[in-house]
């Protein structure tokens, strides 16, 4: 069988370390062909060098010379590329057959919209993506035969548990209802009176999941949930109505479908994003992933509740965000990108992050997005008026 070509863009984070963790374990399949990162120059020339990427990217163009050092010193032949449009050329490549997108934030919208363009099979991790163009992206997509494959874990269990055809409507294929779990991350026992004082140490320190700083401080706020409820909206073709949030603290059921004839579908595993970026990349196949086994004999302290919306306001404002459709979800990842970004500088508290949300969405005007440049511009401006209004919450 002639192997995947693959493009990963966020190589060197998290998603990017298990995606490649999963390719190494199934050689011969994948080939990896473009690896892209931000600013961390040694980790991309390591990747490209054991890998033999043929185009390396770093978004910095001001590293593009050290990343060529970099390369040189360890005898990696890779081609160099810098910037947005170095980005938007991995993403696009000809040759390349799937795009990991697991670019953090915003920054992953634009490659991730390319590889739609060019119809690949997208690997999608950058949830805010969808949250921040939504039906412009899946438009996009449709138009140009590119495959999303969810690789968010709850996503990805979704995907798993739903019939083939569901793109046509949940009703049709008898769903109900999507139930999206959550851990509730390291705060969710802990007093309001608290959340003032947690540090970023504590917020990054997710109780079943190793990730990246930014999304687990959205998992502490559960804006991550918020934002996946979104990113369900459009990647399942649901109504508003059709998503549920059930807090699951111990991360074993990753989500779940309802049907109509009262059964429950759920996809279970250990907390390890190998086992949705291995389903991803074979699918419809499967193939070994490196993940421990679940012992199904010892789980016995599965719990299900309902979320805290009192101590959690990020995860209410999504679900407005989501009715009142438009650019509102737009604002709303804008915003939290800056409080997030402002609360991990030491800049804002824990328990601001979801006021500057909720300023932003009263202040900003919300309005109808017709193309990449109108959801662009969108996101520009609330990040302007989160800018200029936290400055009265620090
Ligand atoms: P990390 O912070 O660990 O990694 C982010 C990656 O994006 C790095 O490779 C970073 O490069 C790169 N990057 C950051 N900013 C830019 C930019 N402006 N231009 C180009 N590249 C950039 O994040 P995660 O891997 O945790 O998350 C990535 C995405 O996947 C997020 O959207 C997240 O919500 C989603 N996700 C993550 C999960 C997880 O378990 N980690 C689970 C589900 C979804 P550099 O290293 O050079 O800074």
């Amino acid at each position: 069988m002639k192997p995947h070509n693959v493009c990963i863009l966020g190589a060197t984070g998290s998603i990017g370390d298990s995606t490649l963790d999963v390719i190494a374990r199934n050689a011969g399949r994948f080939r990896v062909v473009a690896l892209a990162a931000h600013r961390n120059v040694e980790k991309l020339a390591d990747q490209c060098a054991r890998f033999g990427a043929r185009l390396a990217v770093i978004a910095d163009p001001s590293l593009e010379g050290e990343l060529q050092a970099a390369l040189r010193a360890r005898g990696a032949d890779s081609e160099v590329l810098s910037g947005p449009a170095g980005l938007l050329h991995a993403a696009g490549m000809e040759e390349i057959d799937i795009v990991m997108a697991a670019i953090v934030g915003a920054a992953g919208l634009e490659p991730a919209f390319r590889a739609a363009q060019r119809g690949k099979r997208i690997l999608l991790a950058n949830k805010e993506s969808l949250v921040i163009a939504g039906e412009v992206f899946m438009a996009e997509a449709r138009r140009n035969d590119a495959r999303i494959l969810p690789v968010d874990s709850e996503h990805n269990a979704i995907f798993q548990s739903l019939p083939a055809g569901f793109e046509q409507g949940l009703d049709g294929a008898g769903v109900e209802r999507i139930i999206l779990t959550a851990s509730g991350g390291p705060f969710l026992e802990l007093a309001a009176s608290e959340l003032g004082r947690v540090t970023p140490a504590q917020a990054c320190k997710h109780p079943n999941w190793d990730m990246g700083r930014k999304i687990s401080v959205d998992s502490a706020t559960l804006m991550n949930k918020g934002l996946e409820v979104i990113e369900a909206r459009w990647l399942f073709n649901a109504r508003p109505d059709q998503i549920e949030v059930l807090i699951h603290p111990q991360s074993i059921v990753h989500s779940m479908v309802s049907y109509r004839d009262g059964s429950i579908l759920a996809q279970m595993g250990t907390p390890d994003m190998r086992t949705p970026i291995a389903h991803a990349l074979a699918w419809p196949e499967r193939i070994d992933a490196g993940v421990e086994r679940l012992d199904l004999a010892r789980m016995n302290d599965l719990e299900f509740r309902q979320p805290d919306l009192e101590r959690f306001p990020c995860l209410g404002l999504a679900f407005e965000a989501m009715r009142r459709g438009d650019s509102a979800p737009a604002a709303l990842n804008a915003a939290n990108e800056v409080a997030v970004e402002y609360f991990l500088e030491g800049r804002l508290g824990f328990d601001r992050i979801p006021q500057l949300v909720a300023a932003v969405m009263d202040r900003v005007a919300i309005v109808p997005l017709t193309g990449l440049e109108d959801v662009l511009e969108q996101d520009r401006t609330a990040r302007r008026i989160a800018q200029e209004h936290a400055v009265t919450l620090q």
